[in-house]
């Protein structure tokens, strides 16, 4: 935990940056997010950690302005747009989360300054919301995972729906953010369940298999095997050794060229549509 000087000394950026969002229309029309989290994060609660004398708040804070400014979703961490057509893109995404290592991975991507997209459990995201609001606020993007990881292959209608709308009315109620993506439990989908989603359905193309070796040093050796341009690489933060893993992957992905974006920002200027599954920025499956 920071000292409490630095903790205090944040509040301001973040209730400035919030506030001169609530003041810009194009945020407004986020869905109320500027509003909802205003009401979320700042009365009563704790600020946000940093994550080291770098924190990202901090770097945030001169460039503020600059950040609520343009359309688009509110962003408090500014990163530079990352065109996906013109570099090479991949998405680090943690799955089954949050849970008690979540914290340190988000301190392993604010180090690094890389974004990441959490599909969320509903049940878990009830349990760690301040982790969430922590995501939130350094720019990752949420997305869900269902309430309690059932495969939706073997629910009824009522019961597939019951199990997004769940995870969505949690992760909204939380955050105020609508997970705009959902990434079904195993991939586990079908045309019913594909019908039933009212959202992107995200998959993958690179699979760590980290839940079943608890390797750090093969959640990194096999994604960088098997990583191309524009890929989806599954993890779970909810993984000690994939939370370990994490360092060195980027640092080799960097190496390599690789730009790492959110979901939402592999897909820009593609087609990406509700009620179709993707593998990766150019797959459909
Ligand atoms: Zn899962």
């Amino acid at each position: 935990m920071p000292p409490l000087s630095r903790r205090l000394a944040v509040l301001p950026v973040v209730a400035s940056a919030l506030l001169l969002a609530s003041c810009t229309s194009q945020v407004q029309a986020e869905d109320g997010f500027a509003k909802q989290a205003v009401a979320k994060l700042l009365p009563g609660q704790e600020s946000p950690r940093l994550s080291g004398s770098t924190g990202v708040l901090a770097q945030a804070a001169p460039q503020i302005p600059a950040v609520v400014a343009p359309a688009g979703p509110m962003r408090l961490h500014p990163r530079p747009e990352v065109d996906c057509d013109q570099s090479k893109c991949v998405a680090l995404t943690f799955d089954d989360g949050p849970g008690r290592h979540t914290e340190r991975l988000l301190d392993h991507l604010a180090a690094a300054d890389v974004p990441a997209t959490f599909y969320l459990l509903g049940q878990n995201a009830q349990k760690y919301p301040e982790t969430l609001h922590r995501m939130v606020i350094e720019g990752h993007q949420l997305g869900s995972h269902t309430h309690d990881h059932k495969a939706l292959t073997a629910l009824s209608s009522s019961q597939i729906t019951h199990e997004i709308d769940t995870a969505a009315a949690i992760i909204k109620d939380l955050t105020g953010v609508h997970p705009g993506t959902v990434r079904p439990p195993y991939g586990a989908h079908n045309a019913q369940v594909d019908a039933l989603i009212d959202a992107p359905l995200v998959l993958w193309d690179v699979d760590t298999l980290d839940w079943q070796h608890r390797d750090p040093a093969k959640v990194a050796s096999i994604a960088m095997e098997e990583v191309r341009d524009g890929s989806i690489i599954l993890m779970h933060d909810i993984h000690e050794s994939t939370v370990k893993a994490v360092p060195e992957l980027i640092k080799r992905l960097k190496q390599q060229g690789y730009s790492p974006v959110t979901i939402d920002e592999l897909f820009d200027g593609q087609e990406f549509n509700s009620s179709t599954a993707y593998a990766s920025r150019n797959q459909i499956r």
